[in-house]
């Protein structure tokens, strides 16, 4: 089913992203993507309309990333999105990667630019590629009949200058064919409420869909926040600094803080919610179990 359709639902849908597990050997991978499986067995039952494959940090996932698309697609019956990125794809390139991905029967894309290769600081335009993810969706929109879904920032990209300058780049983006906008995650609903003020000003009038990620340790989010320079709402980082040391206190924590964002944009009539497990089940399942259920298509 095309995005379009997928978000056209008159209830909030539930999607997944997971990652291309990483390991030394064939052998390795395999045991990895099966366990992988087991934990997605157990996120199935909430009925997701599609789990999203990420695109490894210079295409170094390329294959394991089609290959787990298709085993969702063919093992779960679960509709796969396979993420793309500009990095060191040449036009050529990327014409022949999208025609498996239309050959195995995939829908939908998640077209991004990509952030610059490791050691480097800016990211340069691959020879005959492109620069900036709206030019990857033109080209998909021109080649493919694939359903296009792009990445925004709430908090704004952490190579833009303000957010205001970045989404006039998610407008570029939605003029070249984006049919829908995941975030990255956020903390703070106010930024999310702010950004998509910011968007109507813009004229955008796709889906935009909140990423939500359980913080499930306290060294996790140290790192999500370096990566992303997401900001944490005062209260919220002071329970975690109160309980830096107590694993199963800051499990609950990250529960009961993500049941009540996303409780809090289900009220706002948000057309879908985008969680990030990290290949497990546990938080998001508990976030799911808690959360109005009603409220969603499931
Ligand atoms: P762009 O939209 O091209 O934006 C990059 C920067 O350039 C921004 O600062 C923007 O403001 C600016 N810009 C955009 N267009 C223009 C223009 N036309 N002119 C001038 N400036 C412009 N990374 C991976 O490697 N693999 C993944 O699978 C992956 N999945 C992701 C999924 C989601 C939901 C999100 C939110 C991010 C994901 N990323 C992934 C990270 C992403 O690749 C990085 O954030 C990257 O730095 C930017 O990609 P983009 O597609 O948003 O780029």
């Amino acid at each position: 089913m095309k995005l379009k359709e997928i978000y056209n639902s008159n209830k909030p849908v539930i999607s997944f992203e997971i990652f291309p597990p990483k390991a030394q050997t064939a052998d390795e991978l395999s045991v990895k993507i099966n366990e992988l499986f087991l934990e997605l067995n157990v996120l199935a039952k909430f009925n997701p309309a599609f789990v999203s494959v990420t695109y490894g940090a210079g295409g170094s996932t390329r294959e394991a990333t089609l290959d787990i698309v298709i085993k969702l697609k063919k093992e779960l019956k679960i509709q796969p999105m396979p993420h793309f990125t500009c990095v060191g794809s040449s036009r050529g390139n990327i014409i022949e990667y999208l025609r498996s991905i239309e050959e195995a029967g995939i829908d939908n894309i998640l077209a991004l630019r990509g952030d610059p290769p490791k050691g480097e600081t800016c990211f340069v335009k691959p020879v005959d590629g492109f620069g900036y993810a709206n030019e990857l969706v033109e080209f998909i929109k021109a080649n493919t009949n694939l359903g296009i879904a792009v990445a925004g920032y709430p908090e704004c990209h952490t190579e833009c200058c303000s957010l205001e300058a970045d989404v006039e780049n998610l407008k570029k983006k939605v003029d070249s064919g984006a049919e829908v906008i995941i975030t990255q995650v956020f903390y703070d609903n106010k930024s999310w409420f702010n950004f998509l003020e910011k968007t109507q000003q813009k004229d955008i009038n796709i889906p935009i869909i909140p990423g939500i990620l359980p913080i499930t340790a306290f060294s996790q989010i140290e790192r999500i926040i370096g990566l992303s320079g997401c900001k944490l709402p005062e209260s919220l980082s002071q329970k975690l600094e109160k309980f830096k040391d107590d694993k199963e206190a800051i499990k609950q924590i990250g529960v009961e803080f993500a049941t009540n964002q996303v409780n809090e944009l289900l009220d706002s009539e948000v057309s879908g919610i985008h969680f990030y497990p990290l290949n497990k089940s546990t938080a998001v399942k508990a976030v799911l179990e808690n959360i109005k259920i009603n409220s969603l298509s499931v």
